[in-house]
């Protein structure tokens, strides 16, 4: 009798046996989904990750309902990945198996069944490579850093392309891109999830047309399913343009993977499990497959940086704009002066309004940034002070105005706004704080004549709607363009010259040891965005630090001087990339016992560990979903072995749930935390 170990799509630690039918017997494999009864009704779409002979040592052990496949939907490459992923990450395979499969792959109950029947080949073009066309050839500059990344492959396999915003490096990737797959390797192309636009994919496309395949959360699952079998087809896609997820596609000879705009933290996923940084991954999987791996960005990230500086990684830079482009030229806008002289009219400074109204007059366009969405960050009764706050989450509401409604950003509960306040039954509300939506009606006020488009996570619900802002700005359809660092995202206008940074400071406020770097990449970012080809850009930056260090970096493009100071600080506290974080996460509803327990946790945690246990802490935001929330934080040397460590946590974590007292309780982890 044969025997399978499978996983199923839970976030559950443990694998499940099956008995095998004997007519299933030749055809099943490692890597094959099998349909399984599970609990008292329940049917799944489970993995094969074991095939063996050795019965398990409980009675009633079920047999597999039907064997989807009899060539392995998850290749032995993949679940090494995957194995990777769930240990590194301290999560459950099964976690992994629900991230790296596109739904119309793991069907649940009878569709499990029925799937089956319907799944048909699939009949996607396949072009010759004599189709790929003739490449828009390089300036000296990019040739430079072309040959420079070839060489240093040949000793480093990762290496940092490091060059400034409009320098032109995606003509260097698709070079590259061309070279890798004339050679009959594949390429992985990883971008920021809001950065896959379809300005990019054209621009590919016209390259490499049908050898390419693009996977993108937005796109349908049927759309995913059909690139996810078509890369285990005998005539995979050569070039695979994918957002984060795309790591999980199946490869046989993959040669490059480059991940543009590598320090964007959207790379890491949050929630839920697997917390995987794309980016890390990506160098895991190159590994494995022998792989180059270009990380390109203007403004690396410090674990990027620092490794390229010990050595680690290669480094190749580009310090000319395409096409001669100056870069702008910033301005810093003293709030309290400008404020206290009441040269102010709403968020904008008398200079910024001067340069938009010339900006206008001269038929450019204007990009106003405002890192928050919303009407005003929060309301307040005029009279008592009195905040609406979210019923379930520890945080007050934001107020949009279009839609009279109270949103809570966390959990996306909506409120109508009170006609009164409910604690002194005045009615004469406050809005406090500025957000994109405020900033738009402040525009219109000041500026009637001039047309306006806002992109911000409420205007960009559906891939089109951000798609339609980005094209109708760049055919100068709207004059200004107003919106949260969705407007950073790489895009290339050629008719902005003036860029407003409306407040720096909220930026630089974050309760994060990593705000200071975040803000540096993102205004760096927004400022990159002006510059016309004969024209220099200008850049507003509007803030009440205007002689901090920071602002003076961000101003003088001083990256390295950013660096070096930031990263002594990172030195001294025990900080990435010196330090590896791990975040451990306890939930519950009751507030005092969920305190106790993490309590509890944290000295367990401490008798291994000792100094490396911070808190337990309740986070800025401590209530999510009706969920108290409590966080300790573990530094680990580099040299500390992440295999022991792991032991360590999932032992303590299987003491403190054995506890009857913590039923309820959840635990999570959260490694290398961004
Ligand atoms: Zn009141
Ligand atoms: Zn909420």
């Amino acid at each position: 009798m044969k025997y399978v170990d499978v996983i199923l799509p839970l976030p559950l630690h443990d694998t499940f046996t099956y008995a095998v039918p004997p007519e299933m017997e030749e055809g099943i494999k490692r890597g094959c989904r099998v349909v399984v009864p599970f609990g008292a009704k329940k049917i799944y779409t489970a993995i094969v990750i074991r095939v063996h002979d050795v019965r398990p040592d409980f009675d009633n052990i079920k047999p597999i309902k039907e064997l989807l496949e009899t060539t392995p939907v998850v290749t032995e490459r993949q679940l090494q990945f995957w194995e990777w992923i769930a240990k590194y990450y301290i999560c459950s395979m099964g976690d992994v198996y629900k991230a790296a499969l596109p739904a119309g792959l793991k069907p649940k109950d009878k569709d499990a069944i029925r799937e089956k029947n319907k799944r048909r080949r699939l009949s996607l073009n396949n072009g010759t490579l004599s189709d790929i066309s003739i490449l828009s050839p390089l300036s000296d500059a990019q040739n430079k850093a072309y040959g420079e990344i070839i060489d240093s492959f040949d000793s480093h396999p990762t290496t940092l392309l490091h060059g400034v915003t409009s320098s032109g490096k995606t003509e260097i990737y698709i070079h590259l891109i061309d070279k890798y797959i004339k050679e009959g390797k594949q390429v992985l192309y990883l971008l920021p999830e809001i950065a896959l636009t379809t300005q990019i994919t054209d621009r590919l496309e016209r390259v490499f047309s049908d050898h390419m395949g693009v996977y993108h959360s937005k796109f349908t699952d049927a759309q995913r399913v059909a690139v996810y079998q078509k890369q285990l087809s005998d005539e995979p896609f050569q070039l695979i343009l994918g957002v984060r997820s795309s790591i999980f596609l199946p490869f046989n000879n993959l040669g490059l993977i480059i991940v543009d705009e590598e320090h964007e933290t959207s790379y890491k996923q949050q929630d839920p499990a697997p917390r995987y940084h794309a980016r890390n991954a990506a160098l895991v999987l190159a590994n494995m497959y022998g792989a180059k791996t270009l990380l390109g960005t203007a403004t690396p990230s410090f674990e990027v940086y620092h490794a390229a500086r010990k050595g680690r990684y290669g480094y190749v830079q580009l310090t000319q704009r395409y096409k001669d482009i100056q870069l702008p030229e910033i301005q810093i806008v003293d709030m309290k002066e400008a404020r206290s002289k009441r040269k102010m009219k709403g968020a904008f400074s008398f200079e910024l309004i001067d340069a938009i109204q010339d900006a206008l007059e001269r038929k450019e366009q204007v990009i106003l940034f405002q890192n928050r969405r919303g009407y005003s960050n929060f309301i307040e009764c005029k009279n008592c002070g009195w905040v609406p706050r979210c019923e379930h989450c520890d945080v007050s509401l934001t107020y949009h105005k279009k839609t009279n409604q109270l949103t809570c950003h966390y959990c996306g509960y909506t409120y109508r706004l009170p006609d009164k306040c409910p604690a002194c039954e005045e009615k004469n509300f406050a809005s406090k704080g500025l957000g994109t939506e405020k900033v738009e009606d402040q525009i219109r006020d000041i500026f009637p004549e001039a047309t306006t488009l806002r992109m911000d996570l409420d205007t960009t619900r559906s891939r089109t709607s951000y798609e339609n802002i980005i094209n109708d700005f760049a055919e100068h359809k709207a004059d200004i363009l107003i919106g949260t660092q969705m407007v950073t995202k790489g895009l290339d206008f050629d008719n902005v010259s003036i860029v407003g940074i409306l407040d720096a400071d909220h930026l630089l406020h974050q309760p994060d040891f990593r705000s200071y770097e975040r803000t540096f990449h993102t205004l760096s970012q927004v400022a990159g965005r002006a510059g016309r080809k004969h024209r220099q850009g200008k850049v507003f930056l509007q803030t009440r630090n205007a002689d901090s260090d920071i602002i003076q970096q961000i101003v003088n493009n001083d990256y390295w001087g950013m660096f070096f100071q930031q990263m002594t600080e990172r030195k001294d506290f025990h900080y990435p990339p010196f330090y590896r974080l791990i975040d451990v996460y306890l939930r519950h509803r009751d507030n005092q016992l969920l305190g106790h327990l993490a309590d509890d946790m944290a000295d367990r945690l401490r008798q291994v560990f000792g100094a490396r246990v911070l808190g337990p802490d309740c986070p800025p935001v401590s209530r999510i979903q009706s969920l108290y929330i409590r966080k300790i934080m573990i530094k680990i040397e580099h040299s500390a072995s992440i295999e022991k460590v792991r032991d360590v946590l999932t032992t303590i974590q299987l003491q403190m749930l054995e506890q009857t007292v913590a039923h309820g309780l959840t635990i999570h982890y959260d490694v290398d935390p961004m």
